[in-house]
């Protein structure tokens, strides 16, 4: 039987991140996740929320937690991208239009103090220097200019779990069906039958935390379906007209949905894609069934059209009569942080929870989630207390 000091179990954001700074402190590191969670046929193989090419990324946000952790991973996507070959960071930008001028102010407040480089821009700026843009007068705009834009979260997983096995870790593919704590760690049974065992382990399973029963704790997590809209653009226009567009967060009022959109993004299909996604959450996914069925054929049609309609709004120029859609889940705790904290009497740290916030930061989740296994200081930005497992009186 494999024996490691350390197995991080799920290759995602968060996992993938946590393996690399093991790897960087010790030897005896390894991974446990599907390769190719999404091309499986099998509905049991876990799925997984970073399968796409873009993801927006800013140090722009009201919560300092995560201003915190987005600046300083940001601030490591270059090395990243050095180090691996992976093209990560497309850094374009970001701006928030948002009609809560009180959100506004703390945004710009909590963004600056973190080290974001992020003022507001009056509506004729906006006309001026991004003129395929049609934002209400009536609503605050911020920019961030640098340190934002979008990153490509599966060229992000790639790289760090390169990272992780350049600094010796063991990549496992395959996926965990149970945990049991032993005397001296704990001892893992995977899909194939074989068992691993470990000194300690971190859960980092995304959305199927909510549902697989690895952790002794329960935490109530929140799996939000998500469908989004792809619209396709020329590669001329991608290159020309838009090879600036910043990513953008919208928040018009009442009478319109808020949304994300991402400038055009060149896709696995050789295509160029402008991605639109909605705010807010969708109803909730009950159970491993339904989570596993909304991954590989989730779409709401209604919610399609709203979409196209509300980028038509958003950009009146842009031809939005080819599109498609794509499904994903978002994993929400009540507080909107994710939990990071070690149970099982410090054997185990579990890792989830990413608000639909953490692609974008995945390095520095994974720095707290791997400290705490490994005994060193916590990095901040909130005391750990802040994200531990049992503050919502769980257990
Ligand atoms: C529509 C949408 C838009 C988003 N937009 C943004 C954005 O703009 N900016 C941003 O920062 N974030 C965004 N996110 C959020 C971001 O993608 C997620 O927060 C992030 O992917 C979560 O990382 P994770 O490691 O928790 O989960 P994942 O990335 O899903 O990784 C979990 C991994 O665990 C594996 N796994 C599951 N069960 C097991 C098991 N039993 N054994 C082994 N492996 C297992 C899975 O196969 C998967 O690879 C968005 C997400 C969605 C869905």
């Amino acid at each position: 039987m494999q024996h490691y000091k350390f197995l991080v179990i799920g290759r995602g954001i968060m996992g993938s991140a946590a393996a690399m700074h093991l790897a960087e402190a010790t030897g005896g590191v390894a991974m446990l996740g599907p390769t190719e969670a999404m091309a499986e046929d099998s509905v049991s193989v876990p799925k997984a929320s970073h399968y796409d090419v873009g993801r927006v990324t800013r140090i722009a946000d009201p919560d300092p937690f995560w201003s915190g952790v987005a600046k300083r991973s940001i601030a490591r996507y270059r090395m990243l991208e050095e180090a691996t070959g992976q093209k990560i960071f497309n850094e374009t930008g970001f701006m928030w239009a948002d009609r809560d001028e009180s959100r506004v102010t703390e945004t710009l407040e909590t963004t600056r103090n973190a080290g974001g480089k992020m003022s507001r821009l009056p509506h004729s700026e906006v006309v001026r220097r991004f003129p395929y843009f049609n934002i209400e007068r009536n609503v605050s705009i911020l920019y961030q200019d640098g340190d934002g834009g979008t990153i490509n979260p599966r060229a992000y997983v790639a790289a760090m779990t390169d990272r992780a096995i350049q600094l010796g870790a063991d990549l496992i593919d395959g996926y965990a069906r149970n945990i049991e704590t032993t005397s001296d760690g704990v001892q893992v049974k995977m899909s194939n039958g074989e068992k691993v065992t470990a000194g300690r382990a971190m859960i980092a399973t995304g959305a199927y935390a909510a549902f697989d029963g690895l952790s002794s704790v329960s935490v109530p997590l929140k799996t939000n379906k998500h469908t989004l809209v792809l619209v396709e653009v020329s590669e001329a226009t991608a290159k020309g007209e838009f090879a600036e567009m910043p990513s953008l967060m919208s928040q018009p009022h009442e009478d319109r949905i808020g949304t994300f959109t991402l400038p055009p993004l060149q896709y696995p299909d050789g295509k160029f894609y402008m991605k639109i996604g909605i705010e807010d959450s969708r109803p909730p996914v009950g159970n491993m069934d339904e989570l596993n069925a909304w991954f590989r054929s989730g779409d709401d049609p209604e919610l399609n059209s709203q979409l196209v309609q509300e980028l038509t709004t958003l950009m009146p120029s842009l031809d939005t009569s080819k599109w498609d859609w794509l499904a994903c889940v978002t994993t929400d705790t009540p507080d909107r942080r994710p939990v990071i904290g070690l149970i099982e009497d410090g054997k185990i740290c579990l890792q989830v929870g990413g608000n639909g916030y953490s692609a974008k930061s995945g390095d520095a989740l994974g720095e707290l989630g791997a400290s705490l296994l490994l005994e060193q200081k916590w990095p901040g930005p909130v005391p750990a207390i802040e994200l531990a497992p049992d503050r919502f009186g769980n257990g």
